[in-house]
């Protein structure tokens, strides 16, 4: 979601007639997108901050603006903020580029610039490798209240966004020359609930695989609890919407699951997990993974180490659990899995991760596969994705991105695959 709406500010700036300069400390204009979802993102974009201060400090003519997550939708906190970084000029709610808008038209810039009502169709930047893919917030915010997440906090709550729109802008970035596109909520598989008389996600991801020039389309993340059956039918059947889920599971015990307010039980999530394969053939999984939730014992986290083997999933994020302001885990679930246990469990589900992977790779060597040639490397190799999001490397290939090609697997290993050109 970030790096969506990163790309919309950068593809703004650029219209205005800004240029993007190699390093930070050229740039008269700096804006800077900030997560706080986990500590560490926080810490980064603060330390970010300290080094564009220091550059204003030696140049106070430049500009500097503040987005995302750390700025969030509450203007009550907007003034504390100005306070504590006096040397931002500009502060953007995530998702919003109303302010930027505001901003480089009272800076002159060109007068078409006037703010959409809705938010503007992403423009992907030819340079930096999206322009044959391209992220699309079909939803903002969230409503879930997951004991742990800040999200709802930062984002706001959940709203999903006309199905026009959104198709709207599948055409524009198709027209831009745009292969594949993934839609983007925070449970995407909520789509249109909020919105009486809107379609749902089965029939929005039919409309817009449907989008001459759109090869792909995937959509993320998803819950478990709103992941139908409509939708499993929709993706075994209609062509171009790929084999691939999302589907953030966090933990593998049922006491776990229940105090993180999940909803489902770790079964659950594996009955669910069968039907989508049973339905799917070749479907890639990907989960997320929370290792020392709060009270998180040494045979709880087996237990999510077992969950993880019986899933046998093709990827998994993996978090430390971290304490986020104002929810409900951070008020009132004492952080009491130390550092380094955390560290201990997360180096675990990593390495069981790596064997997995090698083990459920290792078949796919001389398979054939169809790949969206996404860029060229600096080596000449092709890169791409297979439909269900392995990441592959391809020789021998003279393919253009956005062109589909099949390709021979030579090598397998547990996070990428490299392949001959057929
Ligand atoms: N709705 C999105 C949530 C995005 S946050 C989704 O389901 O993916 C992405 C991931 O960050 C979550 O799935 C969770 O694994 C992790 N995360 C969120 N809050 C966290 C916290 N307080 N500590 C550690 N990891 C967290």
């Amino acid at each position: 979601m970030n790096e969506a709406d990163a790309l919309r500010a950068a593809a703004l700036l650029e219209r205005a007639g800004l240029q993007p300069v190699a390093h930070a400390r050229e740039a008269d204009f700096l804006l800077l997108n900030s997560c706080v979802v986990r500590q560490q993102a926080e810490d980064k974009i603060l330390g970010r901050l300290r080094y564009v201060a220091e550059l204003k400090r030696r140049r106070p003519e430049i500009r500097i603006a503040l987005m995302g997550c750390l700025v969030g939708r509450n203007p009550a906190e907007r003034a504390s903020f100005a306070a504590r970084f006096p040397f931002v000029d500009l502060f953007l709610p995530p998702s919003d580029l109303e302010p930027l808008y505001l901003f480089l038209q009272a800076q002159g810039c060109p007068p078409a610039l006037t703010p959409a009502a809705s938010d503007i169709p992403p423009l992907p930047d030819s340079r930096s490798g999206h322009a044959i893919l391209a992220h699309l917030p079909v939803m903002l915010g969230c409503s879930q209240a997951c004991t742990y997440c800040v999200i709802p906090y930062r984002r706001g709550g959940e709203h999903s966004r006309p199905a026009a729109e959104i198709l709207a802008d599948a055409r524009a970035m198709a027209s831009r020359g745009i292969r594949e596109i993934i839609l983007l909520g925070q449970i995407v598989d909520r789509y249109g609930l909020d919105r009486p008389g809107e379609i749902r996600l089965p029939e929005l991801l039919r409309q817009v695989t449907s989008v001459p020039g759109i090869a792909r389309v995937r959509f993320l993340t998803s819950h478990p609890l709103w992941f139908t059956d409509e939708l499993i039918e929709t993706m075994a059947t209609v062509p171009g919407l790929c084999p691939y889920v999302e589907l953030p599971v966090q933990a593998g015990s049922d006491a776990v699951l229940t105090a993180m307010r999940r909803g489902y039980t770790a079964a659950d999530f594996e009955t669910l997990i069968a039907k989508i394969r049973a339905a799917i053939p070749r479907v890639g999984l990907s989960t997320d993974m929370i290792v020392g939730f709060p009270g998180e014992t040494e045979a709880q986290f087996e237990e999510s180490m077992a969950l993880m083997r019986r899933i046998n999933p093709d990827m998994i994020r993996i978090a430390k659990y971290s304490p986020r302001p104002l929810t409900y885990s951070a008020r009132h679930l004492p952080d009491n899995v130390s550092d380094a246990e955390k560290e201990r469990r997360r180096v675990a589900m990593e390495r069981q991760l790596r064997s997995m992977l090698t083990e459920k790779n290792a078949p796919l060597l001389g398979q054939t596969v169809e790949i969206l040639v996404e860029r060229v490397e600096k080596n000449g190799r092709r890169h791409g994705r297979t439909p269900d999001y392995k990441p592959v490397f391809i020789v021998g290939s003279a393919a253009d991105p956005g062109d589909l090609i099949q390709v021979r697997i030579t090598w397998a290993g547990p996070f990428s695959l490299i392949a001959q050109a057929r």
